[in-house]
């Protein structure tokens, strides 16, 4: 790559590159032996994802989305019931309890980590009991950006509220929190492997994980439309949310390089740190943590020197991004649901946020060139 070239935001090609005669072997295998739907590679998949986060067990399914409807479809999660996010968050978050006919109850988020205030998510159930028209029940805390949310916090303040506790790791699966890798911090954690993800496949796919081997079961059951013990058997209604088997098989290759890749965005992450961490806000590092960074977001001072950013960014040839835009409660979808509580950090973080590239394949050159752009435009 010259100086000039653009710097890709996402390099799906050169990881190819380095995993080609595995991938190549897994997907032939399956070619093979034509078991397109839980074939042996499904099972072989949540096996080792289990071993890698340290959970009782895995169910693989058909999104990172689907993973959150099923979590709490388990639960019973339905009309009259308060379902605590983040209001800075991906959108699947609050669709979910919206489509099973709860209630998102927008909570503020932490103006230097980015994750869920746990401080803010109390006085949230207090709100809810005090208007006392929804059932407070779950929590889905957001491990934003490859961070870990402030679990020790929350799981604290759910407990005594009663809620069951769902962790959306689908930006995060990888990072590990007081030494403990992400995938057993709440009584459920669902991630995604959509393509852009840490660990990504080439097409949808997600996993639910959890200690609980009754949750499991229903997890299996509501993934293959409720089905008890044998095939023509329904139980309960489910839903089609398995994930194939070829993108099992892509995952098992990618696994592999699991390892450097997350060891190659953390040196990224480092670079970025060390230059840029005198003229713009990084994202502070969460305590005892470490980071899948599957975004690295700055802080501008305000709108107007995020958009100069942008343009000189482009016209340097480095592509950036804006996660979010729009907090959720400003969402038209989401509006009507929203309770109308402030949520001042969210919207101000929409405002003035920006990510830069970050990926394993990122050379340090490129990251340099990142650097000196950001540099020459705030
Ligand atoms: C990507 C994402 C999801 C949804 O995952 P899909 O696999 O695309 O359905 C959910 N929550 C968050 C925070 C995400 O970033």
């Amino acid at each position: 790559m010259s100086d000039h070239d653009p710097i890709p935001f996402l390099d799906l090609a050169a990881q190819q590159a380095r995993m080609a005669e595995p991938l190549r072997k897994r997907i032939e295998t399956v070619l093979r032996h034509c078991q397109f739907i839980l074939g042996p590679e499904v099972a072989e998949l949540e096996s080792r994802l289990a071993a890698y986060c340290g959970a009782a067990h895995c169910v693989t399914v058909s999104s990172g989305t689907d993973a959150l409807q099923i979590a709490l479809m388990a639960e019973g999660v339905g009309p009259g019931d308060a379902v605590f996010l983040p209001a800075f968050t991906y959108t699947a978050t609050a669709e979910v309890p919206l489509l099973l006919g709860a209630t998102p109850v927008f909570v503020d988020v932490d103006p230097r980590t980015f994750q869920v205030d746990p401080a803010h998510f109390a006085a949230r159930i207090a709100d809810v009991e005090r208007a006392g028209r929804l059932k407070p029940r779950a929590l889905i805390g957001v491990d934003l950006f490859g961070q870990p949310a402030n679990w020790p916090a929350l799981n604290a303040i759910a407990s005594r509220a009663g809620l069951f506790t769902l962790d959306d790791c689908a930006q995060s699966f990888g990072a590990s929190l007081a030494g403990q890798r992400l995938g057993t911090a709440a009584e459920a954690t669902a991630t995604s492997f959509f393509p852009s993800k840490p660990l990504g496949a080439y097409g949808d796919g997600g996993a639910l994980f959890t200690e609980g081997a009754g949750r499991a079961a229903l997890y299996r059951s509501l993934r293959t439309h409720g089905e008890g013990t044998t095939r023509y058997e329904v139980l309960r209604t489910g839903m089609n949310g398995r994930l194939d088997t070829l993108q099992a098989a892509v995952l098992l290759a990618k696994l592999d390089i699991f390892a450097a890749d997350l060891a190659a965005r953390e040196r990224i992450a480092a670079i970025y740190d060390a230059r840029l961490g005198n003229r713009v806000a990084i994202p502070e590092r969460v305590a005892g943590s470490t980071s899948a960074w599957a975004i690295y977001a700055i802080l501008l001072a305000d709108g107007a020197e995020r958009d100069r950013l942008q343009t000189g960014l482009k016209a340097a040839g480095v592509p950036s991004a804006i996660y979010y835009p729009k907090p959720l409660h400003r969402q038209p979808a989401y509006a009507a649901a929203h309770d109308g509580a402030a949520l001042p950090v969210s919207e101000d973080l929409a405002g003035r946020i920006l990510a830069l590239p970050i990926h394993p394949d990122l050379t340090d050159a490129a990251a340099e060139r990142v650097c000196e752009a950001v540099l020459a435009n705030v």
